[in-house]
């Protein structure tokens, strides 16, 4: 993950300057991009909403501005943010800011970054260097691993079967995929994700993420190139790697729910503010959203320091993330009453959206699995244990 060279803080070319920055200008600049061009993603957003196809637009703002490249391989012209620790907190906030204009764009562009730490941890220096290239031409991935049973397999070298949910299906240029081969455990592979003949969105009618399309796609007949198996059997369920991830996705979430707390006080009339139960509904929202912030943040630190507990740390976030989402979507509708379901407002796409974006795998048995390590021993850390 654009692990800390000797290399160039920062490339030139694709920071687009002409002298260096100091290195805190080289870890803000991806958020302050994301910043620049949030307006233009959440005008655009309402558009795909509305009418929902792949966002092509959306994706072309993130790439113009670096975006696309930016936690990429260094070897394929990522960012060296010089520590693993600024690497994630910017990646925190890059997300966040994404999440908070369109939370379609932000699940396209947690799965392209899904796929850059893929590349990062298992692409051999060929692979690094066809990346590099195909980032030059804006190329975006996806990562499915998502599959009906009995998922795809892969016979030799030819793939059977299909991937389900698969975000970007038909409109990302590439995919990293996993596969079942005859023998041994999954691996990844990299495929092409742009064959319109082999999506299928027509069950992709949703009420929100609508812009992902996150449809079927048919792998059947595809042929792997040696070139295209990237890592060796099991590499993709490696932990903390695998299970840690998870802090990506509620980083997204969490600026949907952001971007909910902002639109509500805006609506809040004078009246409301003048009264002591509509505050006391906002300042809960405002504790619901900084405690997601303040776990996302920690279950991202912890993944920066592949720390063993990094698992039961993301998988409690989840839900401290769901908690905070459902409360604040709440909150909102009740402090801004019914124009919070009107269609063309704000808070009713980002309720939308919020709401099936938080359907992620096994949440129950996530809190579970978090459950057992916390009975075991106190997942907080070393340094603040209470038992
Ligand atoms: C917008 C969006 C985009 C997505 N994009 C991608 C993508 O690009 N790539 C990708 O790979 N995936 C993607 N996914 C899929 C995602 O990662 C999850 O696999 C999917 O959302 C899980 O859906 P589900 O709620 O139906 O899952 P399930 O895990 O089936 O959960 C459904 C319900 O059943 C319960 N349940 C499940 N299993 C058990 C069990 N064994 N015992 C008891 N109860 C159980 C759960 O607790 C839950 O209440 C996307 C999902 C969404 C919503």
């Amino acid at each position: 993950m654009a692990r800390p060279s000797s290399g160039e803080a920062v490339r030139r070319d694709d920071v687009g300057m002409s002298a260096s920055p100091s290195p805190a200008t080289a870890i803000d600049l991806p958020a302050a991009r994301a910043s620049a061009i949030a307006p233009r993603l959440t005008a655009l957003g309402a558009r795909y909403d509305a009418a929902p196809v792949f966002p092509i637009e959306s994706m072309k703002c993130l790439a113009d501005a670096g975006l696309h490249r930016c936690f990429a391989p260094v070897a394929s012209g990522g960012h060296d943010f010089g520590s693993v620790d600024a690497w994630h907190l910017c990646l925190f906030n890059v997300l966040r800011i994404i999440g908070r204009a369109d939370l379609s764009v932000g699940r396209l562009y947690e799965g392209h970054v899904n796929a850059m730490i893929l590349f990062d941890r298992f692409g051999s220096a060929t692979q690094h260097h066809g990346l590099g290239q195909r980032l030059d031409a804006g190329a975006f991935y996806g990562m499915w691993a998502t599959e009906p049973p009995p998922g795809v397999q892969m016979i030799g070298r030819v793939l059977k079967g299909a991937k389900s949910f698969a975000t970007g299906a038909g409109g990302l240029v590439h995919a990293i995929i996993t596969v079942q081969p005859e023998d041994g455990a999954r691996r990844l592979i990299v495929v092409a994700a742009d064959d319109a003949a082999r999506a299928d969105l027509s069950q992709w009618r949703v009420r929100g993420m609508r812009a992902t399309g996150s449809g079927l796609y048919d792998l059947t007949d595809m042929i792997v190139a040696e070139d295209d198996l990237l890592g060796g059997p099991g590499d993709y369920d490696r932990e903390p790697l695998f299970t840690t991830g998870a802090w990506r996705f509620t980083a997204v979430q969490l600026g949907g729910i952001e971007a909910l707390l902002i639109e509500t006080r805006k609506a809040m009339s004078d009246a409301a503010r003048g009264d002591p139960m509509q505050r006391a509904k906002f300042a809960d929202a405002v504790a619901a959203t900084r405690t997601a912030y303040l776990w996302v943040r920690e279950a991202a630190l912890r993944a920066a320091r592949e720390d063993a507990d990094g698992p039961a740390f993301a998988r409690m976030t989840r839900g401290v993330v769901e908690r905070a989402a459902l409360d604040v979507m709440e909150l909102a509708a009740r402090i801004v009453g019914t124009r919070s379901a009107m269609d063309g407002q704000r808070i009713d796409k980002i309720s939308r959206d919020v709401s099936l974006y938080l359907r992620q795998g096994g949440p129950d048995y996530a809190r579970d699995q978090a459950a057992l390590t916390w009975l075991d021993h106190d997942a907080w850390g070393a340094e603040d244990t209470l038992w």
